[in-house]
């Protein structure tokens, strides 16, 4: 019988629901749970393909470590004003994340958190941003002077980005692009201290230890957004912003209703261990000694914690040397409260700042409801992962000392309210892929490639997207696999 003619889903989700909780045995003693498809991951990557397969009736299993769904989507629901510690601004063009979230009634509303403009902090003196070109801290040349330090990037990107399709940079030419950022922006003639900017505000390890392909993708899929919303003196980072949709009570409500659609199926606390395909399907073992067998499997867990999962066979070649290799971003915040007057009105500068010190960015997000109570300090790449080093509590009384330092009149007004870095989160290990130099030519094509009966998602195996459509873009290709194989 093929996968694609069994009965529905929810008939057989309500039997395996009750043979489980009907039996006295342990659950390790237990036989086997059957399924049609594994799914490792219930981020947006692993939820899109448990919800397409699912709704082809096929039953599928959903093993989630942690004990909440969503991954790198995670609302700190526990955390004063409720930050988004993970994503958060849908972009114009995601349609899989709006489609999905009109079809489980999860309401989006426009605009996100605007954090910008921004304020710079250049060798510790205070800079308003339209006196940065005339400023004698400013030693970028040319053109360069009138782009803000936090736009520099972009700039060189969207003057020299020579891709035009999305999927330009997996093509066999674009592999002499694939050399590192800092190389290129050097040939393209980027000033000394506009190199130093560009890679002060990078998510990735630097500027040399990231290949220049895969910011071209983004660059390159960012422009689609150039239509979008006012750009006119608007960085990267505000254009998108301004011209993006939030999930209504907090990017975690998405995910939620995802998980509560699949019912039964989504498992939390089942820690993927070792992943066996010796046999005629896929066997996953999880750390608390339960078994999971299927005809298929699909592993949407970053790279990271999946290098610490045995498989059977062993990944071989390219595939095995990008899970093993594969770069992971940093990205640590603290987050804070405001007391008393605005710090901003006393100092009549922008309320978020930018900054080449040892901090990277330090927000102060609007609130939906027009409150302006809060802060958070972003640290990314070498910054991060000095900050990282210091225990939590130290590491808030750190960032207050910094922003004090920077910004005095927030002088006995800063409380911290929650720490969280994404490298040091469990399960997840950074907050996203980095391809180092060379690394888009050799893994990008093979590491995705089906091994024996098992299929890779995750938004680092992505394709044409970025962000939360690129995770949803390839749980659908990953599904859409799978049921190929299965009719
Ligand atoms: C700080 C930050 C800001 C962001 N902002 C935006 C934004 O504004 N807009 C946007 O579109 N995107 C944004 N993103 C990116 C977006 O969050 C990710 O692209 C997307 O959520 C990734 O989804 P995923 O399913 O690929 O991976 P994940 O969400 O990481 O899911 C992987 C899942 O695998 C689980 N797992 C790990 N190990 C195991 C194991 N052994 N067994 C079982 N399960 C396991 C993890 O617990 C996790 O739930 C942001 C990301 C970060 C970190």
């Amino acid at each position: 019988m093929s996968l694609l003619n069994r009965p529905s889903r929810r008939k057989i989700l309500k039997g395996a629901t009750a043979t489980a909780a009907g039996s006295l045995m342990p659950r390790s003693l237990l036989a086997a749970e059957k399924s049609d498809v594994i799914i490792m991951g219930a981020g947006f990557s692993g939820l899109k393909a448990a919800i397409l397969l699912a709704d082809e009736g096929l039953k599928v299993n959903v093993l989630e470590a942690n004990n909440r769904v969503g991954g790198r989507a995670f609302t700190g629901d526990h955390v004063y004003g409720k930050p988004e510690f993970g994503a958060s601004q849908i972009g114009p063009y995601y349609a899989r994340v709006r489609d999905m979230a009109d079809k489980l009634g999860v309401e989006l509303s426009q605009g996100s958190n605007i954090n910008a403009p921004y304020t710079f902090a250049i060798g510790g003196q205070l800079i308003r941003k339209e006196d940065w070109e005339g400023h004698t801290l400013n030693k970028t040349v040319g053109a360069e002077r009138s782009v803000l330090p936090s736009a520099i990037q972009g700039f060189y990107m969207g003057r020299y980005n020579p891709f035009e399709g999305f999927d330009d940079w997996l093509e066999p030419e674009a592999a002499k692009l694939d050399i590192p950022l800092g190389q290129w922006l050097v040939e393209k003639g980027i000033s000394e201290q506009g190199l130093e900017l560009a890679n002060d505000g990078l998510i990735a390890p630097d500027v040399w230890n990231v290949s220049l392909l895969t910011l071209l993708q983004e660059a390159t899929r960012g422009r689609l957004m150039s239509g979008a919303g006012d750009s006119k003196g608007k960085d990267r980072f505000e254009q998108f912003a301004q011209a993006s949709a939030h999930v209504v009570g907090g990017t975690s409500r998405l995910p939620e209703a995802m998980a509560r659609y699949l019912g039964e199926g989504v498992l939390l606390n089942k820690i993927v261990t070792a992943i066996d395909m010796n046999g005629d399907g896929v066997d996953v073992s999880c750390l608390d000694g339960t078994r999971y067998q299927a005809d298929f499997a699909i592993t949407a867990i970053p790279f990271g914690p999946f290098r610490r999962i045995s498989v059977t066979p062993s990944l071989e070649g390219e595939q095995a040397a990008a899970v093993r290799h594969m770069p992971y971003a940093n990205n640590t915040q603290v987050h804070m409260r405001l007391k008393g007057a605005p710090f901003w009105e006393q100092d009549g500068m922008d309320a978020s700042t930018w900054t080449d010190g040892p901090l990277n960015v330090v927000r102060q997000p609007f609130g939906y409801d027009g409150s302006r109570d809060r802060l958070v300090a972003v640290c990314v790449g070498k910054k991060g992962e000095r900050l990282d080093q210091l225990p939590p509590k130290e590491r808030g009384e750190f960032v207050v000392s910094e922003i004090e330092r920077l910004r005095p009149s927030t002088k006995g007004k800063i409380e911290v309210t929650g720490v969280h870095s994404w490298p040091q989160y469990s399960f997840i290990s950074g907050c996203r892929h980095s391809y180092g130099p060379g690394q888009v030519t050799r893994f990008a094509h093979d590491m995705i490639k089906p091994h024996h009966k098992l299929h890779f998602a995750g938004e680092h195996t992505r394709r044409l997207e970025i962000g939360m459509e690129s995770a949803m873009e390839s749980g659908e290709r990953a599904a859409f696999e799978v049921l190929e194989r299965a009719a």
